[in-house]
């Protein structure tokens, strides 16, 4: 179990877009299901998970780094269409953030 220190009061994860550290209910969760990208908002799918603002810009930016891919430890391209719908949504106010 490497890497999980709790901070006391509100644990901290690196966005794979920005890559700022930001406080992780402020973070989109993303799983990868069957080589999808998946959001995962309620935080609770299991696996290793990635941590992305929900802002176009930043997915933007993850996908140009490819640091899905490497944070998912996988070879190809990561189909990212559902987080992209997660985070307009999210953008959008239609889903609002708990
Ligand atoms: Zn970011």
């Amino acid at each position: 179990m490497s890497g999980r220190t709790s901070a006391r009061a509100c644990p901290e994860r690196t966005c794979v877009g920005c890559r700022e550290r930001a406080a992780k209910k402020d973070l989109l969760r993303i799983v990868v299901v069957g080589g999808h990208c998946v959001p995962d908002r309620s935080g609770t799918l299991p696996g290793r998970g990635a941590y992305v603002h929900p802002a176009v810009g930043c997915l933007d930016l993850a996908v140009r780094r490819r640091a899905l891919p490497r944070a998912f430890r996988t070879q190809g391209p990561l189909d990212t269409a559902r987080l992209r719908a997660a985070v307009d949504a999210i953008t959008a106010g239609k889903a609002p953030q708990e």
